[in-house]
């Protein structure tokens, strides 16, 4: 246990976590430079095209200190590691590392990582300095009481700022100027030194009790951190190993339902699966277990040896912000979506969904998601790796009705900016209904706001990076429900109501919403025989309305000259047939008409 090191790299998004995990892989010879992608843990489709990490990645690496380096180590060392003291064997160290996600929406992945490691990496990008997630990671971190390796990266910049960014970490983050790193991950300038300090800085892991706090190691106590559904071996549990011994033939059981299981085959991540006899004390892996249903298996649970053993902490449940629907577009589909979601939410424990039906699109699910990004990847990877083609509804926000009063949920915001974009910034976070709370520090200024939610999924982040040409970051998290005046914003075609369109929206923002919506209607939906009327109903009242004429069928043309009465006559006919029409007749709506629609928000 004593070479072993189980860290990770966090960071914002685009500081360079996966590149720098790059040197890591090739300076421990798991791969050689040149010879594989960039960003060789961005193993998921969409994480190489959009170049960013939405899932957290694991991987074990070996790496062997020179014996100058050992005996320099040997006098600075904080932790009493006996590996040092015997050269010859045991100057190899076991490095786990975890890649994490640096979108808000994917922090989730990243409090999943910091459960299995002692320490992190904290990245920062000389050229932006400190942004939202970078704040918010390392307070996550400090929180867990793992030890901080802060370093700057993209030296190698021309526009790289690393006195000011060094000052903003010691502003920001409370770390040492001196203990401050500075490398590039992509010329891999200094990387080694930062891989050394790893070893040096970060603490062993050490066997104990998650319930008396001291050291025990005669039961099984695994973290599940992750799990993936594999068509060919069922469900693969990633865990770190915190008390005992897991080995394949072995019976354990998952605490939290007390579903009794069968190992398989246990293993590391190089970063692909590959089996080994054991997994020890202190140790990250992978499991392949005899469990096939996939609802069995909740991420944070604790794998034991014995029912009667407690559980490590685990997780914080966490709760979908925004909900949209989510149909297929051949309504033949509806069993494959069903059996795609279920497997999603496998590797993806955030995802909440039930069934919904729709008279227009069938049935479908009602879908919870963490956030835009979040709900925008569901939507990719059910296309991508099921071959599903789907209409999403817009998100919405959840509101909380008490005796016909609404509360709507609010975020705690964080906006970083540098100060001269500062007066946009706040102006911006004013138009979307934002409660001014604090600001602080010179260059970079940290300004926390109180934003309704449905204010925050409508572009709020698109208009942040516009105003502040790209520079400013967010972050949030959900504070609580306040009650606002809101109520349904009902949509009728005909007079039938459209349950699709119809959403609970704040008073403040009715006339907006209302507009938009009828116009955009009155576009999207083609002409019919019969006319057409759009109208948006609040509180009781027609508050818009819209209409799409009929094609007319030129029903005079074959009376040439003739009188004027015979010809009036004929239209007050052609009007009345086309007025029952319209009220037996049901609206045709097709389905693209739903796409275009639903595809403007994002
Ligand atoms: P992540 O989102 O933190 O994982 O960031 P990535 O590793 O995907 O890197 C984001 C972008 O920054 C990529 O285009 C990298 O090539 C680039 N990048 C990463 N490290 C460096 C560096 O040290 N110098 C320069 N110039 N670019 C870097
Ligand atoms: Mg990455």
């Amino acid at each position: 246990m004593n070479n072993i090191r189980n860290f990770a790299i966090i960071a914002h998004v685009d500081h360079g976590k996966s590149t720098l995990a790059d040197r890591f892989l090739e300076i421990t010879g798991m791969v050689k430079p040149g010879e594989h992608v960039e960003q060789l843990l961005d193993r998921n489709p969409i994480s190489r095209e959009r170049g960013i990490t939405i899932k957290l990645a694991p991987v074990r690496m070996l790496y062997r200190l020179t014996s100058s380096r050992v005996n320099e180590l040997e006098n600075n060392i904080s932790q009493p590691v006996n590996a040092l003291t015997n050269k010859q064997n045991n100057d190899f160290f076991i490095l786990n590392l975890i890649d994490t996600p640096g979108h808000v929406d994917f922090s989730y992945e990243v409090e999943r990582t910091l459960g299995c490691v002692e320490g992190v990496i904290l990245l920062v990008d000389a050229s932006c300095g400190i942004q939202a997630q970078t704040v918010v990671n390392a307070q996550k971190a400090l929180e867990q009481n793992l030890v901080i390796i802060p370093a700057i990266n993209k030296i190698d910049l021309p526009a790289a700022q690393i006195s000011e960014t060094k000052k903003q970490m010691v502003e920001f983050l409370g770390v040492e100027e001196a203990d401050i790193h500075e490398v590039s991950a992509k010329t891999g300038q200094n990387v080694e030194k930062l891989l050394q300090a790893v070893i040096e800085k970060i603490p062993p892991p050490v066997e104990i009790d998650s319930v008396t706090g001291f050291p025990q190691s005669n039961k099984i106590q695994s973290l599940i951190f992750d799990s993936y559904y594999d068509q060919y071996r069922g469900v693969v549990l990633f865990a770190r190993v915190f008390n005992g011994e897991l080995k394949s033939g072995m019976k354990a059981y998952l605490h939290g339902t007390k579903t009794e299981l069968e190992i398989l085959e246990v293993g590391i991540f190089t970063p692909d699966l590959k089996s080994k006899e054991n997994l020890k004390s202190g140790e990250i892996g992978y499991l392949v277990t005899n469990l096939k249903d996939i609802h069995e298996v909740s991420i944070g649970d604790t794998i034991v040896d014995k029912i009667d053993t407690s559980p490590l902490p685990g997780y914080r449940k966490i709760k979908p912000m925004v909900f949209a629907s989510i149909f297929p577009v051949d309504t033949n589909d509806y069993l494959h979506l069903k059996k795609a979601l279920e497997q999603l939410y496998l590797s993806d424990s955030s995802l909440e969904f039930k069934l919904t039906y729709s008279k227009a699109l069938g049935s479908g699910f009602r879908v919870g998601f963490l956030g835009l990004l979040h709900a925008d990847v569901v939507r990719e990877r059910l296309e991508r790796e099921y071959g599903l083609n789907l209409i999403l509804t817009p998100p919405q926000v959840k509101f909380l009705e008490k005796e016909r009063q609404f509360f709507e949920p609010i975020l705690k915001i964080k906006v970083i900016t540098a100060s001269i974009y500062l007066n946009d910034v706040m102006r911006l976070c004013q138009n979307y209904r934002g409660k001014f709370i604090t600001m602080d520090g010179k260059s970079q200024i940290v300004l926390i706001y109180h934003m309704p939610m449905s204010e925050m999924i409508f572009n709020f982040f698109d208009k942040l990076k516009s105003v502040s040409s790209g520079y400013a970051s967010l972050d949030w998290e959900f504070l609580r429900h306040e009650k606002v005046e809101a109520d349904m914003m009902t949509i009728l075609l005909n007079g039938n109501e459209v349950d699709e369109f119809c959403e609970i929206v704040v008073k403040e923002r009715i006339r907006q919403r209302a507009n938009y919506l009828a116009k955009r209607l009155r576009e999207l939906i083609p002409r019919q025989q019969y006319e057409v009327k759009i109208q948006v109903k609040y509180k009781g009242k027609i508050i818009t309305s819209e209409r799409i004429a009929p094609f007319r069928k030129d029903v005079t043309q074959k009376l040439y000259g003739g009188d004027r009465t015979r010809k009036d006559k004929l239209l007050e006919k052609q009007k009345k047939g086309k007025k029952t029409m319209k009220n037996i007749g049901r609206v045709e709506i097709p389905k693209e008409a739903f796409l275009k629609l639903f595809k403007l928000r994002y």
